[in-house]
């Protein structure tokens, strides 16, 4: 089982809007809106959608300068772009391609072919590692890159985030549970990280339970103390209630205790040797 795919519609018509929410509802799609470039960029980096359908027109900047200003974040940079545009606009259509559009699709649109525009696409930047489908957050690849490049920059920190304890939980919950703890996870960092200064912050899992956020060093302690605390008060939500409230699983015999997230800083370039723990409570 998947867990549903976040779509962000970036739409000032109203009727439009209102038809393409009802159609993707059907469809399995959780969606987001934004009537403007503004409110786009913040939704974007709360949220982090898996895929984007831009408006080329829209009130306060146009769809293209939105684009534009996603893929030069590395948060956002990986998320695929479906541009939305009338069918005479052939200039905007190159223009879109050169800040890296995914696909276009032309207004007024038959919602079948839109359907299939936004599997294919999501497809592709899967099969491309671009994305992890189960989270949102950009592929493994792109986020080892971009923590690599961070480790150079001795205004950013690494801040490493695993979930201890996770085996036994597996053996008893199974795999999709596992990835809806990972998925969570994910979720939270990123509306975390949206409320902060975002030019630069970066949320990526770089192998499965081994989530990695590059921030300012200036405040990772201090986000990264929040992440901890924050996941491990609602960490109880994934346990059936017998386990809950003895406070520990069973298996085999064997006891083990609840998950805890456990978050580890790194500051800075030399700092890689002097990295801290923040384990929870
Ligand atoms: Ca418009």
């Amino acid at each position: 089982m998947d867990s549903p795919r976040r779509i962000l519609l970036v739409e000032d018509e109203p009727d439009i809007a209102e038809m393409l929410r009802f159609f993707l509802e059907q469809n399995g799609y959780v969606l987001l809106h934004a009537e403007n470039g503004q409110e786009a960029l913040r939704l974007t980096h709360e949220k982090m959608p898996h895929l984007i359908l831009m408006d080329g027109i829209l009130p306060d900047m146009d769809g293209f300068e939105v684009c534009q200003h996603l893929r030069a974040m590395p948060a956002t940079a990986h998320i695929p772009i479906i541009f939305l545009t009338r069918r005479s606009g052939h200039d905007n259509v190159l223009a879109a391609l050169e800040l890296g559009a995914d696909d276009f699709i032309a207004k007024p649109f038959d919602p079948e072919e839109m359907l299939l525009r936004i599997q294919n696409t999501l497809r592709r930047a899967e099969k491309s590692a671009r994305i992890d489908l189960q989270t949102g957050l950009p592929g493994a690849q792109i986020a080892r890159d971009y923590v690599a490049q961070a480790r150079q920059d001795s205004s950013l920190a690494i801040i490493e985030i695993q979930i201890a304890h996770n085996v036994p939980y597996r053996q008893r919950y199974g795999k999709v549970a596992m990835n809806n703890v990972y998925g969570r996870l994910g979720q939270l960092v990123v509306s975390m990280l949206g409320q902060s200064d975002i030019a630069r912050t970066f949320a990526g899992y770089v192998s499965e339970n081994h989530l990695a956020v590059v921030y300012p060093v200036a405040g990772a302690e201090n986000f990264a103390r929040q992440v901890a605390v924050s996941f491990n008060k609602i960490i109880g939500k994934f346990y059936q209630d017998t386990d809950r409230e003895r406070g520990y699983v069973e298996i085999g015999g064997e006891r083990s205790p609840l998950m805890q997230v456990i978050c580890r800083v790194y500051l800075g370039r030399s700092g890689a040797a002097a990295g801290r723990s923040r384990g929870p409570r």
